[in-house]
This record gives structure tokens, sequence and C-alpha cells, in this order.
């Protein structure tokens, strides 16, 4: 069967994340959450002090740093997917709200987005890969053959952070997690280097309205149309 490409772009906490996993567990895919390469950058420069909580950023350093930083992902006997920074697994740091509110800045640095949009190019030679993000469809993989841009309101986004953060245990007030989540669109739509922007060719997903099991349906639809099956 023919191997393709599926990029999922969308706003911070629109459920692609969830989605993307998801799909690429039933079809057999590789799946790259491109969103957790940028917050262990940012835990980086957070943990060497060139980013302080909602404060400064130090560009200059960070960017001369960019060739010590290796960020990579591992398995878990359970098959869930973990970010590594250095080696070291960082899936629950970089989750925190630290580093959400430093890493739209550090994913505005346009050094940091080529550094990793190589590596993320590097994933999808072979293809057979869902990856998402914010720039999938309109800069990593602007050929990729399923693009999907998945929209959903500012308040869902931030009551669905709420109740995951939650879940894991995290403390969080639902005002700081709706500021966070506006401030993030804010940064990712207007920064220079890929805006976060549905490419022309993306089929959009609204979120708010469907189940998650509908969700599924459609794009499982989608995909099957792409390979021909
Ligand atoms: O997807 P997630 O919310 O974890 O992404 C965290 C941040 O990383 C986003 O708010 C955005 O600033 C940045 N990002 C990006 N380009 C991507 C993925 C994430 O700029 N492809």
């Amino acid at each position: 069967m023919k191997r393709i490409i599926v990029a999922i772009d969308g706003y911070s906490s629109s459920g692609k994340s969830t989605m993307a996993r998801q799909l690429a567990a039933i079809i057999g895919y590789t799946y790259v959450d491109s969103g957790a390469m940028y917050r262990a950058v940012t835990l980086y420069a957070l943990r060497h002090g060139m980013a302080t909580p909602g404060g400064a950023l130090d560009t200059a350093r960070l960017v001369e740093s960019l060739p010590e930083i290796a960020v990579t992902f591992s398995r878990s006997a359970e098959g869930a997917q973990h970010t590594m920074l250095n080696g070291v697994d960082v899936e629950s740091e970089i989750r925190g709200m630290e580093v959400s509110e430093m890493v739209s800045p550090v994913a505005a640095v346009p050094e940091v987005r080529r550094h990793l949009v190589k590596l993320q190019q590097g994933y999808g030679v072979e293809k057979g890969i869902v990856m998402d993000g914010r720039d999938i469809g309109t800069t990593v993989f602007p050929e990729a053959e399923l693009k999907v841009f998945v929209e959903a309101s500012p308040e869902v986004r931030a009551r669905r952070r709420v109740d995951e953060l939650t879940a894991k245990g995290v403390k969080v007030d639902y005002d700081e997690v709706y500021a966070n989540v506006c401030e993030r669109d804010r940064i990712d739509t207007t920064r220079a280097e890929s805006p976060l922007r549905k490419a022309d060719d993306a089929l959009v997903l609204d979120n708010d309205r469907l189940t998650r099991e509908q969700q599924m349906e459609w794009l499982l639809e989608r995909f099957r149309e792409r390979v021909g099956e």
C-alpha cells in the first residue's frame, strides 16, 4: 500500500496531538509531536539560564547552543512516546506551565525553527509518518499528501488543557491557562518565520462540534481516499 505523509496543524490544545497519535497507531505509521521538540529546546534554555519564566530570552546564547541540543524520541514498553533531551527523558517536564509560557518566544527564533525543521524533515524521508504542529503542512512538508487544519475555540482549548493537566495531578488555574492559550495563538500567528496558518490545500476539521470518534472516522476516511484504498 502507498505510504504517505499526514500533516496535522492547528492552535494550541486543539486536540490535534491526541488525534494524530491515535491515527498513527491505527494505520501503523510513526507519530512525531513537533511541538515537543520546541518544548525540549525551551526546557534547555530555561535550565541553562537563557530564559526566565515569563521574562527575557537570550536569543544569541540559545542560537549558539543549538548544536549542543539533541532532541530525540524513545518509546516506552507500553508504546507511549517520550521526548528525550540530550538522552534524558523530559516528557513530563516539557508539559508544565514554565515551558508553556516560554515556548512560543523560543519557537519564534528563526534559527531554532530551521534547526528543528531540518530534523523533522528527516523523519519524513521514508514517509509513513503523522506529524502534528503549526507549520507542518506549510513549511516542513508542503508536499504532504494529507493536510488537516484543526480548529477549536480558545475557551474549549483552555478547558481541555486544564482537564489534561488536572488529570496529571498538576494544579492550574483556568484563567491562567486561557491567557496562555491566547498569548501562544497571538505569537504563533504573528511571528515572521513560518507563522501558524492553514495551508491552502489543507482540510479544516472543526473540533468544537465533533466527538473524538467522529473525528477519527472522518480522518480515516480522508486517509483511505489518499492512499487509494
Ligand atoms: O503543540 P504544542 O502546543 O505542544 O506546541 C508548543 C509550542 O511550540 C506552540 O505554542 C508553538 O509556539 C510551537 N510550535 C511551533 N511549530 C510547530 C510546533 C509547535 O512553533 N510545528
